[in-house]
């Protein structure tokens, strides 16, 4: 009698502590996502990234798209961003990935495809495909580059997050130019600008400005006029101005970078924090 209570005693006792072990876990599980959730919101992550949550598990920071970034765009998340430590991402206004590795290096280099390089090669390939049979003497055409040509369509793909104005401070919408250099002294980010002609990214402050309106983000995005354009509207015979961020911008954020207000008036808001109809969550 006394081992039957013992036995059941013993049964109560595990079962208690299974529960218990059990609600601690659930508790546990709840409380990693939602630290996920709100630790990686903020987060600019690389081309190519998966969807945050796919991102995070498939990611083992291995750093190779740290060293692989020739603009140095790519961070390895430090001990503030709990569960992302370690965990790479771009913060666009100290240095944006201008493209000018030419085709999503960090994201080629992705050993577990956090970065889905697979997903953008495809439309690489296709694009070219398409061209060539638009245009069959197209490798005969000493202009044609058929890489430059897929990884522009690769770029354009790419979607890191979208580029917000902020009216109240941009120069244009208040009718100001821009005489100079973009950036405070000893600032060092660097660049790509078609528009400048460089032919390697450069230090945004070698390049020099001279506009009567702001329009800095507009000239130096990598993506063009898909992306974003100056918007002019006359009003009582005086024209007003204001940048217009468009369905390509990638998120790129060399936007934020040169714009030459103290604070950027046109900030990246990441992927992660964009609904499906492109309003942020
Ligand atoms: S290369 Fe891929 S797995 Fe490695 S840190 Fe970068 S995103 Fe993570
Ligand atoms: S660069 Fe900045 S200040 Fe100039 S137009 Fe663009 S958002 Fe406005
Ligand atoms: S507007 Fe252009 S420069 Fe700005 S984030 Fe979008 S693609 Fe990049």
């Amino acid at each position: 009698m006394a081992k039957a209570n013992l036995g059941r005693r013993d049964f109560l006792k595990s079962a208690g502590i299974a529960t218990l072990s059990l609600a601690a876990i659930g508790a546990g599980v709840g409380y990693l996502k939602k630290l996920h959730a709100s630790d990686s919101k903020n987060l600019l992550r690389p081309p190519g990234a998966r969807d945050e949550k796919d991102f995070i598990y498939a990611c083992i920071k291995c750093g190779l798209c740290v060293q692989i970034c020739p603009v140095g765009a790519v961070k390895l998340a430090d001990i503030d961003h709990n569960l992302s430590y370690g965990t790479p991402f771009i913060d666009a206004r100290e240095q944006a990935c201008d493209f000018s590795c030419g085709a999503l290096q960090c994201t080629e280099t992705c050993p577990t495809s956090a970065l889905n390089f697979y997903k953008f090669k495809d439309v690489g390939e296709a694009a070219i495909i398409e061209y060539v049979k638009e245009h069959p003497n197209a490798y005969q055409d000493p202009e044609f580059n058929p890489i430059q040509y897929q990884a522009d369509k690769m770029h354009r793909e790419v979607r890191m997050g979208i580029a917000k104005l902020n009216p109240s401070s941009c120069l244009a919408v208040q009718g100001k130019g821009f005489h100079g250099t973009p950036r405070e002294q000893g600032f060092r980010g660097v660049y790509l600008s078609v528009n400048q002609g460089d032919k390697e990214a450069c230090p945004v402050n070698d390049h020099h400005f001279d506009r009567e309106i702001c329009d800095l983000c507009v000239t130096e995005c990598p993506i063009g006029d898909t992306a974003i354009v100056m918007k002019k509207t006359e009003e009582n015979g005086a024209m007003h101005f204001r940048p217009e961020v468009l369905e390509g911008c990638t998120g790129c954020g060399v936007c934020e970078m040169v714009c030459p207000t103290s604070q950027a008036s046109i900030v990246i808001v990441p992927k992660n924090q964009i609904t499906e109809k492109g309003g942020e969550l």
